[in-house]
């Protein structure tokens, strides 16, 4: 547990949470600042400040486990899709840095904005990126 980290305090249970869901190694609560009706969040309970700390076996565990959460949300309230988010680095909006993956159900016709403008890929950028792999 990392210290004056509020999803280690929330993950760990020393700070009560609306739980959807726990087991040895993750809790899914709900959001406090919903982005929309059932916007959840999937936290492991040992921390990782973000992605890139996240160890593999957790990260796997943690999409299966988004998978079967985000089914219960969307069948039980009726969204008509779901979002995956997972944020990291200010840049991206990451606000707390404790690993965690938003399930975010969308309604048709809500106002939820988790989209970009299309812009084009340059050939060069193309080819420099295809190169780092
Ligand atoms: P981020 O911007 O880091 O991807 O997402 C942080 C999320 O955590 C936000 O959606 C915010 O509403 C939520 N959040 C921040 N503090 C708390 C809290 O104390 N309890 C709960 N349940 N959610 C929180
Ligand atoms: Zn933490």
């Amino acid at each position: 547990m990392e210290n004056n980290c509020i999803f280690c305090k929330i993950a760990n249970g020393e700070i009560p949470s609306a739980t959807l869901y726990e087991d040895e190694e993750f809790r899914v609560i709900l959001d406090l600042g919903p982005a929309s009706r059932g916007h959840a969040l999937i936290l492991p309970k040992k921390h990782a400040s973000d992605l890139f700390e996240l160890p593999d076996e957790t990260a796997g565990k943690a999409m299966v486990l988004a998978k079967k959460i985000a089914g219960t949300l969307k069948e039980g309230l009726k969204a008509d899709g779901i979002n995956v988010v997972q944020n990291n680095g200010t840049a991206a909006g990451q606000t707390v840095f404790h690993f965690h993956m938003h399930l975010i159900p969308r309604y048709q016709k809500d106002t939820v904005q988790v989209t970009w403008t299309p812009g084009t890929l340059s050939e060069e950028d193309k080819n420099e990126i295809l190169s780092l792999f």
